[in-house]
């Protein structure tokens, strides 16, 4: 059965006149899903019951239930949400000068393998839905009763490994007639899977793609994620170059750094000479340190160290401001605790 709240204003039009109504009614149905964010289908209270026994009938409807829910003392919320068949996924809540900011995951678990993640540990359980990443944002806004203006997708999960839902989740999340979520305001992050970075280039939608690089080499990348085996880094650059070409958006990389392992002045010069001339933006992120790996973070002099070598080669870098430090606990652990 599909999810009513994974289709689109077109394509709810067509599923209603199959059945028979008026094309006001998939505007209705749309309202409520997108912009009143019902739950259930029996809220939707200005459509005929046999249309709504008749809907319950024919789809399913993707709602989250809040589980846990741990709030820091600079405001950031982390959430852990039930999905309709028991699976759990982590979601975050970020305020930031600009706005609030929601972190949502793309998959239930991952199948990537990255050796300092604990997203991957206990690997990929199912894709999900649309309506299922838009229902964190939903329930996020309800929950704090906010609106939430800024969006990145790096939470559990590889979002170019389900793209077909992620390219919908993200046409239903800026459609005008929903929450109508500026593209410039969206961050989707990747490990670097290259055929699909260029089919969401020819989507030509504007949004920030992020590559976790996290290694100047192949052969050090290697060690700490495996795709590294399936693509070089030249190709997976190359792929980038084609996105910001087809675009116009610069390209963000992610770039973790693990004390001893890739956070050193030669691994920062390296680094540079990948990317000199390239119109991108360099983000820096202390690793955080995950209970079942053995990954350490870098010392605080090690990464200003980096960011002042990539700085002095001309390359824009930032240090993540480490948010909710002390409900932390890497990313992919609230889930996990209640998998055990
Ligand atoms: N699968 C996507 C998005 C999810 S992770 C990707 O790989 O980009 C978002 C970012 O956090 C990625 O750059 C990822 O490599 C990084 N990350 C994962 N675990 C981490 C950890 N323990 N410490 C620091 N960064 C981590």
């Amino acid at each position: 059965m599909t999810d009513l709240r994974s289709l689109t204003p077109e394509e709810l039009r067509a599923a209603l006149q199959d059945m028979g109504q008026p094309s006001f009614r998939a505007d209705q149905i749309f309202d409520w899903l997108h912009r009143k964010k019902v739950r259930t289908l029996d809220e939707m209270t200005n459509l005929p019951k046999a249309l709504r026994e008749k809907l319950k009938e024919d789809f399913t409807l993707s709602t989250l239930t809040l589980h846990t829910r741990q709030i820091s003392r600079d405001g950031t919320r982390k959430y852990l949400f039930l999905l309709p068949d028991r699976q759990a996924v982590e979601s975050v809540l970020m305020h930031y000068d600009y706005g609030s900011t929601v972190c949502v995951s793309s998959q239930v678990g991952c199948r990537m393998g990255c050796h300092f993640c604990a997203s991957t540990i206990g690997g990929l359980s199912r894709d999900l839905l649309p309506g299922e990443m838009l229902e964190q944002i939903y329930r996020i806004e309800e929950d704090a009763g906010l609106t939430v203006n800024h969006l990145v997708v790096m939470g559990t999960g590889e979002p170019l490994d389900n793209l077909d839902n992620l390219i919908r989740f993200l046409r239903l999340l800026t459609h005008p007639a929903g929450k109508n979520l500026s593209e410039r305001n969206i961050t989707v992050s990747t490990c670097g899977l290259v055929p699909q970075i260029a089919r969401l280039a020819e989507e030509h939608l504007g949004i920030t793609l992020a590559l976790s690089l996290h290694a100047p080499s192949d052969e050090l990348r290697r060690t700490m994620m495996p795709i590294a085996n399936r693509y070089t880094i030249a190709e997976t650059l190359a792929a980038c170059d084609a996105y910001f070409a087809a675009t116009g958006r610069r390209m963000s990389y992610e770039y973790s750094l693990v004390r001893g392992v890739n956070d050193q002045p030669e691994h920062a010069q390296a680094l540079s000479a990948l990317l000199k001339g390239k119109n991108c933006h360099v983000n820096l992120i202390p690793v955080n340190p995950v209970a079942e790996r053995s990954y350490e973070a870098s010392q605080e002099a090690s990464v200003a160290r980096f960011q002042k070598i990539l700085e002095k080669n001309g390359i824009n870098a930032t240090i993540r401001k480490k948010m909710g430090a002390d409900i932390d606990g890497a990313c992919g652990q609230l889930r996990r605790r209640l998998m055990e």
